[in-house]
Formats: structure tokens, C-alpha cells, sequence
């Protein structure tokens, strides 16, 4: 009893301090002979306590039962959420388990509205790239997709660009896999693959709902993407995501999975895509200068960048992390191109004809102006 009297409270002392300080998702790992937990801060994972090898089953108790999960199973992965309260707000957290070879390992996912930037113009656009961005919005009909690996914030940029267009006067379905931040005014499902629930029966539900703007938590399968394009070319607005690596390549993707260029060329209206890089500590960052012929062979114009150094307000030099975007309207010369199928660096081509920067070239700004180091931008792009 007095041992679970402690592992609750240790759990609960060990999430209020993960709020605190940011992080967004803790390991609790078990080796052979020790049981780690590992916390992920600013996209990065750092060592944040080693319990006594011998709570480890009660801790990965307390937390399967936190999170309302079969204590009892621990041969098959797991998820399930319980919220924690914290100086009056309740906080998110999901949890998911796996069956490793020394036992279960948990990861859970702190889900902080609050470390969530929700307002589009404070995400870091250009002003260009905001003004086309809210432009589309605007419309009532086409479709936004946000591009980039795990990681890179996609989704804190859809619930901002959902967030911008969240009006009464709007009915608003989403379709996610969970859901992960409850938006009020929102009509929000999670897909259920057990109970035969898909991304493509919801959102053939969504349609019979007399739905204006819908969003579509990943576009995994040709079936979803058809319907979620016809729905963009209907009087809908639709916002989806995809795993690539730049806008233009979203396009290309989207035609191999099957979607015809006729399709493409009249759903799409923007693509973004993006990274996050870690941003440097305004305390301690150093402009150093270096010579010009080695920063100009990484496409970068300057003779100086600034280092990461480490104090007392940052960790190895770093606070918090900054978004690097590009964007691609599909104007009708993009529309023209998709329809004669163009290669990858032909709408590149266009990208910068049409004065867009690409995701390099956004980061390598950010490196003059002293908010990242070199080293950030080439990890990301
Ligand atoms: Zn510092």
C-alpha cells in the first residue's frame, strides 16, 4: 500500500514537473537491468529520472490504470488518455504501451493547449506567405494541405488555421487520428479501424452533414484523398495533411497514390510545408565570423552566423523551438503545370518565379538574423 501510495505521488510530481518545463512526451523505459525515463523537450530527448528498478511494474500499473487501460494485458500495445489537473486547468495527456523485451514501455504524450501557439499570425509566416495563406482561407471552397515528416508541428498549424476560420456561422467536421486537441465549436471524430470507423466512411458521413469546412487528419489512402478532393471542388473547405518533404513534392506524391492531375490541379489551393528548428538562447548566443567560401558552399551569403553556447535560462544554448514554412499556391500556371505533369523541380521553378522562398532559404534567413544556428538549419533541410 505504502509503496502505491508513493509511485502515485512520484507519477504525479514527475508530470506536474514535465508541464513546467515543456515537455511534450515522456519515456518510461525498462532495460535489463535498470528502468529509465527519458522527457522530449524542444524536439529533443534528455535523461529525466531513474526510479528504482524494482517500481517499475508498479509504476507501468499506476499509469495503464491512470490512463484506463488492461493492467492484467501486457502482450499487446495499448493507448488510452487521462487528463491531469494542474493549477486549475486539465491537461491532456495520452498513453501508449508497447511490449519490449525487458517489458512495458509507455510513452505519454503531454497534450498542453497552452504550449500550443493557435493564432496563425504568431506561427512564424512571412508576411507574404500569410497574406496567401488567409486568402485561401477565406474562400469557401479548395483545399489546404500541410506537408512535413513526424515532428514538424503539423498539427499545432492545423488546429491554428481551423482556430482562424472557427466561426459560429460555420460548421466545422474534423476526422483525426485521435483527436488530440478538443477545439470548442468543433465537430470532432476519432477514426476507429476495430469498429470498421475509417477516415473514408466518416468523412462520406461528414458530406450527408451539410458540413462547410472539413478536416481531414491525414490523407493515408487514394479512397480518403478522392473524397476529400471532390468535397474541396463541392462548395467545401477542406484542410488535410501528408508525410513529404516540400510542397511541391506533395503534388507528385498525391498523383503516385493515384489522384489524376485533373483532380490536383482543380482541389488544391496551397500547400505548406515545414520543420521546426531549435531556436538560440537570446542570453547566450555568440556572432562569430567565418569564412565566406565555406558558408557560401551551403548556400548561405554571409561571413558570420551565431553559435549555441549554454547558460542558466537555456539547454546547450536553445529555448523553445521556431517554424520554418514554404508555401505553394496553386495559381493557374502551378494548375497548368500539374496538368502537363511537371517534375519536382519545374514547380520549384515556379515556387520562386512566383517570389515564394523554399524551406531552406526561410531557415538560412532565420541564421542570418541570429534566431537559429547553421547547424539546425542543414539537421531539418
Ligand atoms: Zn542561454
Amino acid at each position: 500500500m505504502a509503496v502505491q501510495l508513493n509511485v502515485s505521488r512520484f507519477i504525479d510530481e514527475l508530470i506536474e514537473k514535465a508541464i513546467k518545463q515543456g515537455v511534450s512526451d515522456l519515456h518510461f523505459e525498462p532495460y535489463a537491468d535498470q528502468y529509465r525515463i527519458r522527457s522530449r523537450i524542444d524536439g529533443l530527448l534528455h535523461e529525466f529520472a531513474f526510479p528504482a528498478f524494482n517500481l517499475s511494474a508498479n509504476i507501468t500499473s499506476r499509469l495503464k490504470i491512470m490512463a484506463n487501460l488492461n493492467i492484467a494485458e501486457k502482450r499487446l500495445p495499448q493507448d488510452g488518455r487521462f487528463s491531469f489537473k494542474q493549477e486549475h486547468r486539465l491537461i491532456d495527456c495520452r498513453v501508449s504501451t508497447c511490449p519490449t523485451i525487458f517489458g512495458e514501455k509507455l510513452v505519454v504524450r503531454i497534450l498542453d493547449a497552452r504550449q500550443m501557439q493557435r493564432n496563425i499570425e504568431k506561427l512564424g509566416f512571412e508576411s507574404e506567405q500569410l497574406k496567401q495563406l488567409t486568402k485561401v482561407l477565406g474562400q469557401s471552397q479548395g483545399m489546404v494541405i500541410v506537408t512535413g515528416p513526424t515532428g514538424s508541428g503539423k498539427t499545432v498549424t492545423l488546429y491554428a488555421l481551423l482556430d482562424s476560420v472557427n466561426k459560429l456561422d460555420k460548421n466545422i467536421c474534423t476526422v483525426e487520428d485521435p483527436v488530440e486537441i478538443h477545439l470548442p465549436g468543433l465537430n470532432q471524430v476519432n477514426i476507429n479501424p476495430k469498429a470498421g470507423l475509417e477516415f473514408s466512411h466518416i468523412l462520406r458521413a461528414f458530406l450527408r452533414q451539410d458540413p462547410d469546412i472539413i478536416m481531414v487528419g491525414e490523407m493515408r489512402d487514394l479512397e480518403t484523398a478522392e473524397i476529400a478532393m471532390k468535397a474541396s471542388q463541392t462548395g467545401h473547405l477542406v484542410l488535410s495533411t501528408l508525410h513529404t518533404n516540400s510542397a511541391a513534392h506533395t503534388l507528385i506524391r498525391l498523383n503516385q497514390m493515384g489522384v489524376s492531375s485533373y483532380n490536383l490541379a482543380h482541389s488544391v489551393s496551397l500547400i505548406i510545408a515545414q520543420r521546426l528548428v531549435r531556436k538560440l538562447c537570446d542570453h547566450c548566443k555568440v556572432k562569430t565570423v567565418l569564412p565566406k567560401s565555406v558558408l557560401n558552399e551551403q548556400g548561405y551569403k554571409y561571413d558570420f552566423v551565431y553559435l549555441a553556447q549554454g547558460c542558466s535560462h537555456c539547454r546547450f544554448g536553445y529555448k523553445g523551438r521556431l517554424a520554418l514554412f514554404e508555401i505553394l499556391p496553386v495559381s493557374t500556371q502551378v494548375q497548368d503545370a500539374v496538368l502537363q505533369h511537371a517534375k519536382v523541380k519545374d514547380l520549384c521553378q515556379l515556387q520562386k518565379t512566383m517570389g515564394f522562398s523554399s524551406l531552406r532559404e526561410m531557415g538560412l534567413n532565420k541564421v542570418s538574423a541570429g534566431e537559429t544556428t547553421l547547424d539546425e538549419v542543414n539537421r531539418v533541410t
